[in-house]
């Protein structure tokens, strides 16, 4: 159960009037079964301190049943934690825990370092198969452009991959869960220039309200993570307020993104609850509409997860 890393970890929230769906986390990192490759060392704010256990998984399955994140999707985004996804999902549908769905894809700083070793296209083959095979596999991502951590020597390699993750999206079947960061007229306009997929899912939504009209305009779907409660974010509170109710997703990108104010904390998906009550308040409704909405938009985007 709760490991003694517990204490490092944000308190519970209550629990919601509605469950909501965390629609986007790492629990191969929060586990510290995988660790982000290529990284060096780990951000201090993935991991319990020094002399601490990372916490199991049934620790976060608990405390999110809790706090009312009752369903979430579990993304691998280099290939040891697609397989370690794929592998996941099966095993605890197999076991008859509904409550997870998974997604893969090659992340945007990841590409150009496959793609320097020559391995791009392989493993590109390889997410493929992870996702066609296995119907607990929704989602093909986190893909996308990384303009903050990869340079522009990158760049390239670190579009072809995004188009050739659109592709494996269209032909699959799958959503499109999208990595922008500070690229979002690159991003666009991508989409717009392969055609987006039929379900396409902006993770950890970073743009303005202009962007957010944009985005409502081509049936994007915008996901919201942590980041939405921090001090300084009331641009992305106004682009939260303005896009249209059945386009918003909640999430938390944890270990990552730990809302305010714990802000630097290892996060897990329980804290989905904290991010939803923000996005209540932001949108001026009651935290059983906004969760309900919220809540029926993930189906409509993902399918069923029983
Ligand atoms: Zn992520």
């Amino acid at each position: 159960m709760a490991s003694r890393a517990a204490g490092t970890y944000p308190p519970v929230p209550e629990p919601l009037a509605h469950p909501v769906v965390d629609t986007h986390t790492h629990l191969d990192i929060c586990t510290g079964a995988r660790l982000p490759l290529g990284a060096g060392e780990p951000e201090p704010e993935v991991r319990p301190a020094e002399d601490e256990e990372f916490p199991s998984l049934d620790f976060f399955f608990d405390t999110a049943q809790s706090a009312g994140v009752e369903r979430i999707v579990q993304i691998g985004c280099d290939l040891p934690a697609a397989r370690w996804t794929t592998e996941l999902v099966t095993q605890q549908s197999v076991q008859g825990r509904t409550w997870m769905l998974g997604g893969a894809a090659l992340h945007p700083n990841e590409a150009p370092r496959l793609a320097e070793r020559g391995r791009l296209d392989d493993a590109l083959t390889e997410i493929e198969s992870l996702v066609a095979s296995n119907d607990r596999m929704r989602v093909v991502g986190e893909t996308g452009l990384d303009y903050f951590r990869t340079g522009e020597d990158g760049v390239a390699e670190q579009q072809r991959s995004f188009r050739a993750h659109i592709e494996i999206a269209k032909r699959t079947g799958k959503a499109l869960q999208i990595h922008d960061r500070e690229a979002h007229a690159d991003v666009l306009r991508i989409l717009r220039e392969e055609g987006a997929p039929e379900v396409t899912i902006f993770h950890c939504y970073s743009g303005d309200e202009a962007m957010a009209r944009e985005c409502a305009d081509a049936g994007y779907y915008m996901s919201f993570a942590g980041n939405l409660t921090f001090k300084n974010a009331d641009e992305l509170r106004r682009a939260a307020a303005a896009a249209p109710l059945d386009r918003l997703l909640t999430e938390t990108d944890a270990p990552f993104l730990t809302p305010h104010p714990h802000r630097g904390k290892p996060g897990g998906p329980y804290l989905t609850a904290v991010t939803a009550r923000m996005l209540a308040e932001v949108r001026g409704m009651s935290e059983e509409d906004l969760c309900a909405a919220v809540w029926k938009n993930a189906e409509t985007a993902l399918g069923s997860w029983a």
